[in-house]
């Protein structure tokens, strides 16, 4: 860790309010933790409901020069952005790694991924369209016009603490918008660190303010009921989306939500085993299973169930568990002990009805907050496990016999932002990718997301797309103009 001390003594930790750092009005600050030893790395400044008024104010003052700057000119700044963390990925990989915890070749790869968004919505920033059409009456021309729609609110998790972030800023600034981001409690500093950079590349001050705070509820609520704000967009549980749709519905906030999932992974018995492992791996011990889009549900063809389940088994057992900066590393610690607890507390509790543990199964002692790559089976229906989100590293395999019956217990959720299914067969790659109810699917992939593609879910996994070309949408609104002929 030392080695980490001239990062993290040089990483800002004020509050990013109007082109500067300042302290909290509150003059409290709090801690930042490395959940691979349990220690403290720094403090940050607690964002208070007046720092969040003085940021909202600020995001209001400029957006209207904001949104009157070229599109060249917004693109530019984006893309210098994308360059200058590209300059620094190194120091934004290891930051990742401090405050979340994944290993670094992860974290590296979060960093080209979250910078990704910065370059692609620099290139849709010119190219926010329109149209014009002649009135079907004869009697005049409509003319459908963009234009931003204002201060936006952005909130994000922890579990990408940079890609969260970009997935929204770069598409709010290419149209125009001021943003506020309200980063996750456990991982702010590597936001703080970005909102540096944007000031490099040339934001003006008051485009992009960055507020930690310990009191989420109070920030978020005061700046949902101020009339300034007029957009909303927020990653996190389902839970608490489900609060901020309600806390929307004052202003009728345009709101975007891009919630939790309970993925299934579908191996089909004419799939290519190894590959279908690979992609095993990838989908569900990838960000030590704490994804939106992870793997919660690995429903295997029982005639090939006991071959895979060995394969993942031992490719499991090449893991090597331990903080994510050290060599070799390729699971590291899960965000937090609350986190920890509630992977442990599933994995007991479908254990006490009955399932197997094949490998792994329990919490690693010592410090920090790691949990051991585990594959469970024989789990019994009706399992907590099984309807929620572990968001830990561990693979819960269920079998099946005929199409029909997978796809229907693939779409028996609440959710639907991810699913994957391995198989050789096209006619059944296209049948069963229409028949699965969720907003994304991969075909003999474990990885989908790619800044270039709309993601997002439906069901209770949420509302609206970011990246894609649609990703901009969601901060546009779009007016009507009623000329006459
Ligand atoms: P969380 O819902 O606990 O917190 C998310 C954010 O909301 C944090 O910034 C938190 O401080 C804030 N928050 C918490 N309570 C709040 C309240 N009452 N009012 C306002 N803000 C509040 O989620 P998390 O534990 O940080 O992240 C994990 C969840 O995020 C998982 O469910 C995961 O599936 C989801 N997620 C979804 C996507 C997606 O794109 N669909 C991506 C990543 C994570």
């Amino acid at each position: 860790m030392t080695g980490f001390s001239s990062l993290l003594a040089a990483v800002p930790t004020g509050l990013w309010i109007d082109g500067t750092t300042r302290e909290s009005c509150s003059g409290r600050r709090f801690d930042i933790v490395n959940p691979a030893t349990g220690t403290v790395l720094t403090t940050v400044a607690n964002g208070s409901v007046a720092d969040a008024r003085h940021a909202l104010a600020s995001a209001a003052e400029v957006q209207p020069a904001w949104a009157a700057t070229a599109p060249r000119e917004r693109s530019e700044i984006l893309r210098r952005a994308w360059e200058l963390v590209m300059e620094r990925s190194e120091e934004f990989a290891q930051l990742i790694t401090l405050e979340m915890g994944k290993p670094l070749a992860e974290s590296r790869g979060e960093v080209v991924y979250g910078a990704e968004f910065l370059r692609w919505f620099a290139e849709e920033a010119v190219r926010i369209g329109g149209r014009t059409a002649t009135a079907p009456s004869g009697n005049g021309h409509i003319a459908v016009i963009k234009e931003p729609a204002g201060p936006a609110l952005a909130i994000t998790p922890w579990n990408f603490p940079l890609a969260m972030g970009t997935r929204k800023i770069g598409p709010a600034l290419a149209a125009g918008c001021t943003i506020i981001v309200k980063p996750a409690e456990d991982t702010p500093l590597t936001m703080l660190l970005l909102a540096h950079v944007f000031a490099e590349a040339g934001l003006p001050r008051g485009v992009l303010s960055v507020l930690p705070t310990l009191d989420a509820p109070d920030v978020v609520g005061t700046l949902m009921k101020d009339r300034r704000l007029r957009k909303v967009s927020f990653t996190g549980s389902t839970a608490v989306g489900k609060k901020i749709i309600e806390q929307s519905a004052d202003q009728i906030l345009k709101s975007s939500m891009e919630l939790g999932g309970n993925a299934p992974f579908i191996v089909f018995d004419d799939a290519d085993i190894e590959d279908a492992v690979d992609g095993a791996m990838a989908a569900k011990m990838r960000n030590g299973g704490e994804a939106c889009t992870a793997a919660n549900r690995l429903l295997v063809h029982n005639s090939i169930r006991e071959e895979f389940t060995r394969a993942l088994c031992d490719r499991i057992a090449a893991t090597t568990v331990g903080p994510g900066y050290e060599d070799d590393v390729t699971l590291g610690p899960l965000i937090n002990a609350k986190q920890r607890n509630a992977v442990a507390a599933l994995v007991d509790e479908a254990v006490a009805a009955g399932a197997r543990v094949r490998t792994g199964g329990t919490p690693i002692d010592g410090p920090g907050y790691f949990y051991q790559p585990t594959v469970i089976d024989n789990v019994p229906a009706g399992a907590r496990i099984l309807s929620e989100e572990i968001f830990g590293p561990v693979a819960v395999i269920t079998g099946f016999d005929t199409e029909a019956e997978v796809v229907a217990s693939a779409n028996d959720t609440d959710y639907g932002l991810a699913a994957y299914f391995y198989t050789q067969n096209l006619d059944r790659a296209s049948r069963v990718a229409r028949a699965l109810e969720f907003g994304m699917v991969g075909v003999n992939r474990g990885i989908i997301s790619d800044p270039a593609a709309p993601f997002g879910g439906i069901k209770q996994s949420g509302l609206g797309s970011e990246g894609g070309s649609e990703g901009i949408e969601e901060y546009l609104n779009t007016k009507y103009i009623a000329l006459t002929p």
